[in-house]
């Protein structure tokens, strides 16, 4: 009997809580905007919250809310923004289309250290604690961003480096924010050149600390305009350039990835060497052509008056 009473109870008011939540729950219904479900339909339902909500339909839910004035979905890119603006009947939203790039090409055997870390596993503490590589700006090799890429687009691979696949990133710059060393950074989908350094020291220093690093010399700006040097570093700004401007820079920090890519680049000694072999082609080419170009000398003596 005494077990009873406490079980009818709680049942009694289990059913008016029951009763009230679902009076409660007719009253106050807010019918919600249809053109949440069909912006969540075409959103890529990543999940990733690169966009600053908790998710897709939170994002839908915001674009409704506030006619789209809302960032632009970086994973959808292009086409997701110009669905948007068809279900919203708003302008498109400026989105380009990116892809994360880690711009280190500094593998253990290129770069120097400073000696070697014990007891630290991630980028931020060993960060923290002054890089264990020489240059302070290159990539530490723990994989912070491996942890928070939600593709598995990153990895990190024997030379100690984290190099991206453009084909699994969906561009959600969550890796960007996670580096504490600001060297992964966001690039157009289709650009195929790329100045693999970070590398904000004077060329001494950076010179001292690796030997593929970028050291501002302004050779590739010559050669073409759409490299920028800006802060110590060269960056490429445009789509793609003749392939042979990267045997312009005396470091090798240029990959053109219609050639070789990143990957290949930092990682393979075949790739490496190929390069290599290519670039001496260029220099014998180059060499000859200035060659040509220069006038025939005059016999000593020749046109001298008697
Ligand atoms: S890219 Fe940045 S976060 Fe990723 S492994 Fe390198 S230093 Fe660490
Ligand atoms: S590498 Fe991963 S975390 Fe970085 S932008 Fe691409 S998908 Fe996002
Ligand atoms: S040529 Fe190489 S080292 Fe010189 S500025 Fe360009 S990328 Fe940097």
């Amino acid at each position: 009997m005494s077990i009873l009473i406490p079980i009818l109870v709680l049942t009694g008011v289990g059913v008016v809580a029951g009763v009230a939540l679902a009076y409660f729950s007719r009253v106050f219904y807010v019918p919600e905007d249809p053109r949440v479900d069909r912006l969540e339909e075409i959103l890529p339902g990543a999940n990733c919250g690169a966009c600053g909500f908790a998710g897709c339909r939170d994002y839908a839910k915001g674009l409704v809310a506030k006619n789209g004035d809302v960032p632009p979905c970086p994973v959808g890119g292009k086409a997701v923004a110009e669905k948007i603006a068809e279900i919203l009947g708003v302008a498109v939203a400026d989105v380009e289309d990116q892809v994360a790039l880690v711009r280190c090409a500094g593998t253990r055997d290129r770069a120097t250290t400073r000696g070697t870390m014990v007891g630290v596993r991630d980028c931020a503490g060993a960060a923290l604690l002054g890089s264990p590589k020489s240059c302070r700006f290159g990539c530490i090799g723990f994989g912070d961003c491996v942890g928070v890429c939600p593709t598995k687009a990153i990895t990190v691979y024997g030379g100690g480096l984290a190099v991206v696949d453009p084909d699994l990133c969906i561009g959600c710059g969550l890796c960007v924010s996670k580096c504490p060393v600001d060297c992964i950074g966001m690039v157009p989908r289709d650009r195929r050149v790329h100045v693999l350094c970070n590398s904000r020291d004077p060329a001494l220093v950076t010179r001292a600390a690796c030997k593929v690093g970028c050291i501002a010399c302004n050779l590739c700006t010559k050669k073409d305009p759409a490299f920028v040097v800006a802060s110590n570093v060269a960056t490429f700004t445009g789509v793609t350039c003749d392939p042979e401007v990267r045997f312009a820079c005396p470091n090798d920090v240029i990959v053109h990835t219609d050639h070789t890519s990143v990957l290949a680049f930092v990682e393979s000694e075949a790739a490496r060497a190929d390069y290599e072999a290519e670039k001496a082609v260029f220099k014998e080419k180059e060499k000859a052509a200035r060659a040509a170009a220069r006038p025939a000398r005059e016999p000593k003596n020749a046109g001298e008056q008697p």
